[in-house]
């Protein structure tokens, strides 16, 4: 933690608070922003911003942390054009990450000009395990430490085809099934700090109250993390007795105690999510996961130790039954996805003060599947007007690896509603950029004296204007020059 002034820095205008017009001095002491006005005194070092944007640093509300760092460790070989190339990527990863095996993904090798071998991955990679997965699926490039692992004999091309998939289920024995080492984490981390992200909510399945304390002992503390518990581990977390906001025991103040996870109904994809109609062509109305009577006593749980509770509601059904218990128990928190709700449940829920995190990026995936599913009720999906206009607290999130933990691209799909060069899908439950970008930083509007220095410093306005196209473009392309939190610097390209 240091303190220090930032010069020159333009305030974007978020959540209706006033920012001022021409570039301000932010000073931060202690962890906080403690001054903002023009030409400040000189005390401590200085940040010379030269007129970027200031935000506060940004939150992705639902991550599923472990198979985020697992997913995102893959070595991306896509669109590599020769053996030296992928090598080259090889060489970069193993400087990067030397304690970690690599497991690489999406070359082509058949229209490289020759074919790798296994002499030339021994090279670069010595004594590391290293399986590169071809694009198609159908050949790994192996270095001779992994082939022995998998006990398979040496040779000096690629094992492919029906060799390769009878090794392919033995592949952890070898790189571990461990993307998930403090390591895997802390880069996982520092991927998301580049990115303007200073804390996030890890709703990871299956985890321990240990973990975490482990995990940060081990090095992977950087940015702020609230930690979920789910009912089949909620034992251990109530006997730690912390209440959602605390710091979790054994970690430092940025873990904290996140809330009680319970996951109400299905998915879209798997038409399970549980529906007021049913899908097109008598696919059913898919089904609740929970009976009334047990989501009230998770609620009621949650009210007596202080914890708030995330309810997975994806479906109209699910949702209407989780406000419904919000409203008996009086329970805090938040609705995660409201994938479909109709305009009642948006009025409901800012009448509660149920939180609404959504991750608009699955709107690009699923548009085709919900015109095909749900066609009588396209209008009602990714409800994001509505529920902004009804004064519902709207959190972004990714839900990684759903979606990519990135901000900017939740961020611009809720403002242009399309992926590709169709026209927006239902524009009028669309965004605006001050909208959204105020939507994920946590309920933080324009940097003030009083807030956590977690800071995010941009090279362009977010706020610029354009249509939403041209506004979406450059949203997803933000380049975040600095990122601080707890008034330390987590991410610098200045
Ligand atoms: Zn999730």
């Amino acid at each position: 933690m240091s303190d220090f002034v930032l010069r020159d820095v333009r305030l974007v205008p978020l959540r209706g608070d006033p920012a001022p017009a021409e570039p301000v001095d932010v000073r931060v002491a202690d962890g906080h922003v403690t001054e903002v006005g023009p030409s400040l005194a000189v005390g401590g070092a200085e940040v010379r911003a030269e007129g970027r944007w200031l935000v506060p640093g940004l939150w992705d509300q639902h991550v599923h942390l472990g198979q985020w760092a697992l997913a995102s460790l893959r070595l991306d070989l896509t669109g590599t054009r020769s053996v030296e190339e992928a090598l080259a990527r090889v060489s970069t990863r193993l400087a990067e990450l030397p304690d970690v095996p690599i497991v690489g993904w999406g070359h082509r090798s058949a229209g490289w000009d020759r074919q790798p071998t296994v002499r030339e991955l021994d090279e670069v990679s010595g004594i590391r395990p290293v399986v590169l997965i071809s694009g198609d699926g159908h050949h790994a490039w192996i270095n001779t430490v992994a082939l022995r692992g998998l006990r398979l004999p040496e040779r000096d091309g690629v094992v492919s085809e029906s060799e390769w998939f009878k090794v392919y289920p033995r592949l952890a024995e070898v790189v571990g099934a461990d993307g998930t080492s403090p390591d895997a984490y802390l880069h996982t981390m520092q991927q998301a700090a580049a990115k303007g992200v200073t804390g996030l909510v890890d709703l990871e399945f299956d985890q321990g109250v240990r973990d975490w304390p482990e995990r940060e002992a081990a090095g992977a503390e950087l940015l702020r993390v609230r930690v979920g518990a789910y009912v089949d581990t909620l034992d251990d977390f109530l006997r730690a007795g912390v209440p959602t906001g605390a710091s979790l025991p054994g970690c430092g103040p940025l873990v904290t105690m996140g809330p009680l996870k319970v996951i109400s109904d299905g998915s879209l994809n798997t038409r399970t999510a549980w529906c007021c109609s049913e899908y097109s062509r008598g696919g059913g109305t898919g089904a609740p996961n929970i009976t009334s009577e047990g989501l009230r006593n998770v609620m009621e749980a949650g009210n007596r130790h202080h914890l708030e509770v995330a309810i997975h509601a994806i479906g109209d059904a699910a949702v209407e039954q989780a406000l419904k218990e919000f409203e008996a128990t009086g329970a805090r928190g938040s609705i995660e996805h409201a994938q479909l709700i109709s305009r009642e449940d948006s009025r409901t829920m800012a009448r509660l003060g149920v939180r609404a995190s959504v991750q608009p990026a699955h709107l690009l995936d699923d548009r085709d599947l919900t015109e095909s599913f749900w066609p009588d009720r396209t209008d009602r999906c990714f409800a994001l007007r509505w529920l902004h206009d009804d004064g519902v607290e709207l959190a972004l999130g990714s839900d990684a690896p759903v979606s990519p933990l990135d901000p900017w691209l939740a961020i611009a799909a809720a403002v242009h509603r399309s992926a590709d060069d169709r026209d927006p899908w239902h524009p009028e439950q669309s965004l605006t950029p001050a909208e959204a970008l105020g939507a994920s930083t946590d309920g933080r509007g324009t940097v003030a004296p009083g807030h956590p220095a977690d800071l995010a410093l941009l090279d362009a306005d977010p706020l610029a204007p354009g249509s939403s196209l041209e506004q979406a473009t450059a949203l997803r392309s933000m380049h975040v020059a600095a990122t601080w939190v707890a008034g330390s610097l987590v991410h610098s390209e200045l």
